[in-house]
């Protein structure tokens, strides 16, 4: 067969040639844009030649700051189409990791949202390698800014040639992409993407049991651009030609629902506390959803209350999927085998909660200390995933030689198989509780309790305990209406029939708000220092 390198830019040419009718929705800081294909082509190459003339060489990092729109996706294809690369940054990160991650990938050209240019100012000083700031707005001019040097990205724009190619002459392995995720401790790691496993990526995205994707859909991803690539979306719906939707800057569920609305979307993806948000602002019953074919929930576990409230009261359907920074993200999707169709309501709802089985293309395995675990749905151990969109080291870390080992990626998940070959996380390595020499899973008990009416989210950590080691205690938001003082016991009680008595939690506790990490996910380590205070408080 002919070995043609599979590269980048060569999905936008597709759009540009085959679907240079079908539209791109982007909402910026001043309203809704919309672009063709044809528009979005011709601005990503202008900005290819434009960036070239401001001295970005072949193999280079140029960094984005920037919410999901449609100069974000510009820089998706203009910067690994010239045969540099694309690191797009985590701006919830804090400070001194922005400027860790800018300096560890030696970003020589930022892209930054207008209203990100005060907080690139801030550590401006500290960013050496940084030659030009590109400022990203719908203004006419620029804001005013101590960045030096600074330009417009539509001055940019209008100065580029519309005409320039993309390059060919790249080697499939080379780079394309970075993003760097975060660490238990210490530093950010870098993940480094080639142009072959972005496209091969981007094939799963398209399969029909994995997420499906297709020129037919309207596509919203709200995960953002910054977090795993929108989990690969930009460069699948590219290629496909399907419609996007990128919702822009500091949305709001209402938005979302607007957007869902208005403009027809029939997939959108996103972490489970977005999906949280968006399910109390439908309840209003102000939107129709009818449009919706799969909301795509990833990055932790999708609760089990969720997907049947989505189903059951919107007729949205719902698909659970498991990835990570360093597996592109997408790996094991949670769908019904064709003869599990006659499994009752409740064993169908369970096993879709489950994280589901390996995509096509890549392989996995769980292993403890004595090998392969059974698959029984019981036995626990670490995950383990290779393939070819999974990273096989960390940019330039001497953390790779932990998580990569015999040509697998060791993913810190802890997980069982059922006789399906369906994982199920247990729990991240780190955040299992141990108690009495036991494990207890925090996800399960999240998940039991979220299924609850009054509960809006729930996060369960361990707690240090003299004689048991670790416990586990249980962090709650109740929906508006309803009293922490019965709520107490009722929770008990409710979480009583379902689970062994030892692992019931040691005490609930009612908060106004979970602290979240970056990326909206619960932050755990937070709340234990949290639930530490609060302990030695009372004690
Ligand atoms: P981080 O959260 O460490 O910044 P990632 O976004 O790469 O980085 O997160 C990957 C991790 O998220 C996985 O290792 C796993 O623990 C968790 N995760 C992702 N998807 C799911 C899911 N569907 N269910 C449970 N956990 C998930």
């Amino acid at each position: 067969m002919m070995n043609v390198p599979l590269t980048v830019g060569s999905l936008l040419e597709r759009a540009e040639k085959y679907f240079p009718k079908k539209t791109v929705v982007s909402r910026t800081h001043s309203g809704i844009q919309r672009f063709t294909y044809k528009e979005i082509g011709e601005r990503t190459r202008r900005l290819m030649s434009a960036i070239k003339k401001l001295g970005l060489q072949t193999g280079e990092r140029a960094g984005t700051m920037a919410w999901n729109h449609h100069r974000h996706l510009e820089t998706y294809f203009a910067i690994p189409g010239m045969h540099a690369v694309l690191h797009t940054i985590n701006i919830r990160l804090s400070p001194e990791h922005i400027v860790y991650i800018i300096n560890h990938a030696e970003d020589q050209v930022l892209f930054i949202d207008e209203d990100l240019v005060p907080l690139v100012e801030k550590i401006a000083d500290q960013i050496p390698t940084v030659k030009a700031f590109i400022i990203m707005t719908d203004q006419a001019e620029l804001p005013k800014t101590t960045l030096q040097p600074a330009y417009s990205y539509e001055q940019l724009l209008a100065e580029g040639n519309p005409q320039e190619a993309f390059m060919t002459d790249i080697d499939e392995n080379d780079l394309a992409g970075m993003c760097y995720t975060s660490a238990t401790t210490g530093n950010p790691k870098g993940v480094i993407y080639s142009h072959r496993g972005i496209v091969l990526h981007s094939y799963a995205l398209g399969l029909a049991d994995t997420t499906a994707l297709s020129e037919s859909d309207v596509a919203m991803p709200v995960v953002p651009m910054f977090h795993v690539n929108a989990w690969g979306m930009p460069f699948a719906n590219t290629w496909f030609g399907s419609t996007q939707v990128l919702p822009g800057p500091r949305f709001t569920p209402k938005v979302l629902a607007e957007l869902i609305a208005e403009e027809g979307v029939t997939i959108t993806a996103g972490v489970p506390t977005i999906w949280l948000g968006l399910l109390k602002e439908l309840e209003t019953g102000n939107y129709n959803t009818s449009s919706l074919r799969a909301v795509l929930c990833g990055g932790s576990a999708a609760p089990r209350g969720i997907i049947h409230a989505f189903e059951t009261k919107f007729k949205v359907p719902f698909l659970h999927a498991f990835g990570m920074t360093e597996t592109s993200p997408l790996a094991t999707v949670a769908r019904l085998k064709s003869y599990q169709s006659d499994l009752s309501e409740e064993e169908k709802l369970d096993q879709r909660a489950k994280q589901g089985m390996i995509v096509p293309g890549l392989e996995m395995k769980v292993i403890n200390d004595q090998g392969e675990v059974n698959w029984d749905g019981a036995d626990m151990g670490e995950l383990l995933i290779r393939g070819p969109w999974i990273a096989d080291e960390y940019y330039r870390d001497d953390r790779t030689e932990q998580a990569f080992q015999d040509g697998w990626l060791y993913t810190g998940d802890v997980a069982t198989v059922d006789e399906e070959g369906v994982i199920k996380l247990v729990d991240r390595t780190k955040d299992l509780i141990k108690s009495g020499g036991e494990w207890i899973s925090s996800v399960d008990l999240e998940n039991a309790l979220m299924g609850h009416e009054a509960v809006f989210e729930a996060s369960v950590v361990a707690v240090p305990h003299p004689e048991w080691q670790e416990r586990p205690v249980a962090c709650i938001v109740l929906k508006d209406g309803f009293d922490e003082e019965t709520m107490k016991q009722e929770l008990m009680d409710y979480l009583s029939p379902q689970f062994a008595k030892w692992w019931l939690p040691d005490d609930i506790i009612f908060m106004k708000e979970i602290p979240k990490t970056s990326v909206g996910k619960f932050l755990k380590r937070e709340l234990r220092a949290q639930l530490e205070d609060y302990f030695m408080k009372q004690n």
